[in-house]
């Protein structure tokens, strides 16, 4: 067995080009530890199966597929020996075209199938990048370890499955290989492909690492680190060089697309480290995510995230009256509807809901959800807002944080406020046009003044 096992995550901007794939098979040849490597589909191409999904008109379909076509011989033909793979790529954007052409409106588990050729075609191109300078690179089928549900486009992973296949099937390839594999597809158990949804491959990553009993996760991305706020909102955002479990995963939950939401939930079971760092700039210091940090800032992070709606629910019969909200839980809960936050007043309830849209592009809230809602009390629905979350340590325990914090804002109208139910997060929405704004004058006040 080797004495680290680390596993090692590129995403899409990793993947964009022939000198991206080059610029990652270095970074891993350099490290001997780097056991399994699991990589996104290049940048671009899931949003482009994703129109090929959406659009029923076979011309469409054809023009989407032959961008596919064109950026991965790009790639290819920067390998020095790559007739065979040429070959086995044109071959399998062959099917996709078969499969796709002529098929109309694609049910969910199409669907999936037809997002996982992304994958499917930046790993087998990257493992022969990687070959050249690791001869020991070895393509495996992520589908045969990552075990899920049927919840087509956003299935759950079966954690047990998972940990036994990485056993059985990888952990005795890794002692002489380097096992290159694909983010964000999985299959269920009659084998059916499946995907964890967008953004996924860090979950995946993180995932195999639980399941292969890894010592270290690395999620390497085109940011040299996990920032004080998304860099491309602020400029003068600030690299974390270390972040607890905590506080990065309330960050990814609230909006920081940098980690998927759902990455460090099986890191914290294994108490795997995670590392995050530039694929680009792999000399820059990232940040690494553990147990305990030495400093704990009462706000570390903002994050934004867009797309939400509210559902403010109002009833004279909640008053003094037991069993309202359980009625309006179940109510939800029997259509698959997650909720995020919630306040509550004698007479109504407000709650929030990450976006409305589902990956298939159905609304959640249906006018049979609605409808059934309305037996017992009022609805209002609100969208267009964004969720800004101040990230951090101790807030719910902190005096004097919510004054300057509110103060800051006095001329943005604050919807729904969540404070205290969680140490490290005060949460908010604001309108959609406003959030980026707000997110500037909360960092550079609490983050950029405070630590100049
Ligand atoms: P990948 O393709 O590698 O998975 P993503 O685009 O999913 O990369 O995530 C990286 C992006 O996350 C960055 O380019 C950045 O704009 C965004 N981001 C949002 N919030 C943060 C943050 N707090 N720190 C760093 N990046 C962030
Ligand atoms: N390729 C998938 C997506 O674009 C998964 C990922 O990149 O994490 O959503
Ligand atoms: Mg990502």
């Amino acid at each position: 067995m080797p004495d680290l096992i680390k596993v090692a995550k590129f995403g899409g901007t990793s993947m964009a080009n022939a000198q991206a794939m080059q610029r990652c098979a270095n970074i891993i040849a350099d490290d001997p530890d780097k056991k399994v490597i699991v990589v996104s589909a290049t940048s671009g191409t899931t949003n482009l199966l994703t129109q090929i999904c959406e659009s029923p008109i076979d011309s469409e379909r054809l023009e989407h597929i032959q961008e596919i076509r064109d950026k991965h011989s790009v790639i290819c033909a920067e390998l020095k020996n790559s007739d065979s793979l040429t070959r086995q790529i044109s071959e399998i954007i062959d099917t996709l075209e078969e499969m796709v052409i002529g098929a109309g409106i694609m049910n969910m588990q199409m669907r999936d199938e037809v997002l996982a050729f992304g994958e499917r075609l930046s790993s087998l191109l990257f493992t022969e990048f990687l070959k050249e300078q690791s001869p020991e690179a070895q393509w495996v089928d992520a589908r045969e370890v990552m075990k899920t549900d049927t919840l087509h486009g956003n299935a759950e992973p079966n954690i047990d499955a998972i940990a036994e296949n990485a056993a059985s099937k990888w952990l005795p390839l890794i002692k002489n290989h380097r096992l290159v594999t694909q983010g964000f597809i999985g299959s269920s158990d009659n084998g059916v492909t499946t995907t964890l949804g967008r953004g996924g491959s860090d979950y995946s990553a993180a995932l195999f690492a639980e399941g292969l009993d890894a010592d270290v996760l690395e999620i390497w991305t085109d940011v040299t680190a996990i920032y004080t706020t998304d860099p491309r909102i602020v400029d003068d955002a600030k690299p974390i060089t270390e972040i607890s479990f905590d506080e990065a995963a309330e960050l990814s939950v609230f909006g920081a697309k940098v980690l998927h939401p759902a990455t460090l939930k099986p890191a914290i079971r294994k108490q795997v480290r995670v590392y995050v760092g530039s694929s680009i700039r792999p000399d820059q210091p990232g940040t690494w995510i553990v147990k305990e940090t030495k400093s704990n800032p009462v706000i570390r992070a903002i994050s934004l995230r867009r797309n939400q709606t509210l559902l403010n629910v109002h009833s004279l019969d909640m008053l003094h009256r037991f069993g309202f909200l359980a009625r309006l839980f179940e109510t939800l809960a029997k259509y698959k509807i997650s909720v995020d936050l919630v306040t509550t007043s004698e007479v109504s309830v407000s709650l929030t809901l990450d976006t409305d849209i589902q990956s298939d592009g159905k609304h959640r809230l249906t006018d049979k959800v609605l409808d059934e809602l309305r037996e017992f009390c009022d609805v209002k629905i609100e969208k267009g807002l964004s969720l800004i979350a101040v990230v951090g340590n101790n807030l719910h325990a902190t005096a004097g944080l919510s004054g300057p914090v509110f103060g800051a804002l006095e001329n943005i109208n604050v919807r729904l406020i969540c404070h205290g139910a969680s140490s490290h997060n005060l949460c908010f929405l604001v309108k959609e046009e406003q959030a980026e704004d707000v997110v500037k004058i909360l960092h550079s006040k609490f983050i950029t003044q405070k630590n100049s």
